[in-house]
């Protein structure tokens, strides 16, 4: 028994942030793991969460189970974030929706749902390169969805190569198949679509017929706005054939990456005259395979978030930190583009500023990365993904002469 075991590898972010905690030198600096910290480098307490937890007198809550599919005050307040209140009220009899145990679970529960062997897609498509997760999660939980990538990135030009990625998915795609598209913030290139190009991906499976999940874990962090980080999402729901699900996480955009918190959305053909019951039994099986998974989703986190989301002055205190974490973001990003000009690295530094999220995808090789960590004490990822949360007005010149040093060879 056992004995055909390997040791697993840990996930490469988690053993590379192991590596920086060991680091003693003064100067390190984590550009490594996707979670927001302020410019002292501190995890930030949003005054919105802050708030809403005095409310909730959280010392006097209780601890019961949550229902099966959730706080329901929770589900009803993650489906108005997302879709925006007209949607909801319109598409309301054709949607399913399951809180989850955050975005992993959400993505985690459809993979499972569309391994049944009466729904099983041929393949899912997912985007080269993804989040480092997604590939883990369809192997383990959908081991008979032949998995495929499409490519997303010209790592020449660094640029979306949506030319390569359309051309593939119309003559590979096969109907019925699933794709997974970035709703917004696509980690980790931090480029998105635009909205012409989201029209043409939507044309493109309405005629294919896929079943679309979109993958919405940084709406309102990404522009500062929900609804414009929900465009694509309320776009194709506008296609009533086009039939989804969204995978959706407040980790990012409340701050709650340790509570857990989210939702899976599943949303049936709008032009079946069926669809109302078809919804009603997507709704049941994602409860019962939920529930032989984890049972329900945690409890604390949902409260929080229906906290802020259900009251309007709160709503738009978080509307606030979000400007406030996005902005953040987006001076950092201009401070190390404008460092390296005043520097004259070698190479064009644009699309420090021109992507869009948590991180950058700055085109810096493995050998580069390798040299930022031994000489300077700077970790990211081997693929050259930078979370602009690390970076600070105190450390940002250190950190565009260490990249114009390994650059510059
Ligand atoms: N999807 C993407 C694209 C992500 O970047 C992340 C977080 N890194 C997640 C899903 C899931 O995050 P969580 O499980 O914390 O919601």
């Amino acid at each position: 028994r056992f004995s055909t075991l390997r040791p697993a590898q840990t996930d490469g972010p988690f053993a590379l942030d192991a590596a920086f905690r060991a680091d003693t030198d003064p100067r390190k600096v984590n550009l490594i793991i996707g979670a927001y910290r302020d410019d002292r480098e501190e995890p930030w307490h949003l005054p919105s969460v802050t708030e809403a937890k005095r409310r909730l007198k959280v010392e006097h809550s209780h601890h019961e189970y949550l229902p099966l599919q959730g706080s329901p005050k929770f589900v009803e307040a993650s489906r108005r974030v997302l879709f925006g209140p007209a949607i909801v009220q319109q598409q309301q009899p054709f949607l399913a929706s399951i809180q989850t145990v955050s975005g992993t679970g959400a993505n985690s529960l459809v993979a499972v749902f569309l391994e049944q062997e009466h729904l099983r897609p041929t393949n899912i498509w997912l985007p080269n390169p993804t989040w480092i997760n997604h590939a883990d999660i369809w192997k383990v939980n959908a081991p008979n969805v032949k998995m495929q990538w499409y490519p997303y990135y010209d790592d020449a030009k660094r640029e979306l190569d949506f030319g390569a990625m359309v051309e593939t998915l119309q003559r590979d795609c096969q109907e019925h198949d699933a794709i997974l598209l970035h709703a917004c913030a696509h980690n980790p290139t931090g480029r998105d679509p635009s909205q012409r190009q989201w029209r043409e991906l939507a044309q493109l499976c309405l005629k294919k017929r896929l079943f679309v999940i979109f993958d919405s874990a940084y709406q309102g962090f990404a522009s500062g706005d929900l609804d414009s980080d929900a465009w694509a999402i309320r776009h194709f729901v506008s296609y009533p054939s086009i039939e989804l699900a969204v995978c959706q996480s407040f980790s990012k955009n409340l701050g709650l990456y340790g509570e857990r918190v989210g939702a899976l959305h599943m949303m049936v053909s709008r032009s079946n005259p069926n669809g109302a019951n078809l919804a009603a039994a997507v709704q049941d099986n994602l409860i019962d395979l939920q529930r032989a998974c984890v049972s329900m989703a945690p409890l604390f986190g949902s409260r929080i978030a229906s906290e802020v989301l259900g009251n309007s002055d709160l709503e738009e205190m978080w509307k606030a930190d979000l400007s406030t974490m996005s902005g953040r973001i987006k001076a950092m990003r201009s401070a190390l583009h404008d460092e390296l000009l005043q520097l004259r690295t070698p190479g064009s530094w644009d699309h420090i500023t021109e992507q869009t999220g948590m991180f950058s995808y700055t085109g810096l090789s493995k050998e580069q990365v390798e040299e930022l960590q031994l000489k300077h004490h700077i970790y990211l990822l081997p693929t050259g993904r930078a979370s602009m949360c690390g970076v600070t007005s105190a450390n940002v010149s250190y950190i565009a002469r260490a990249i114009h040093e390994v650059v510059s060879g």
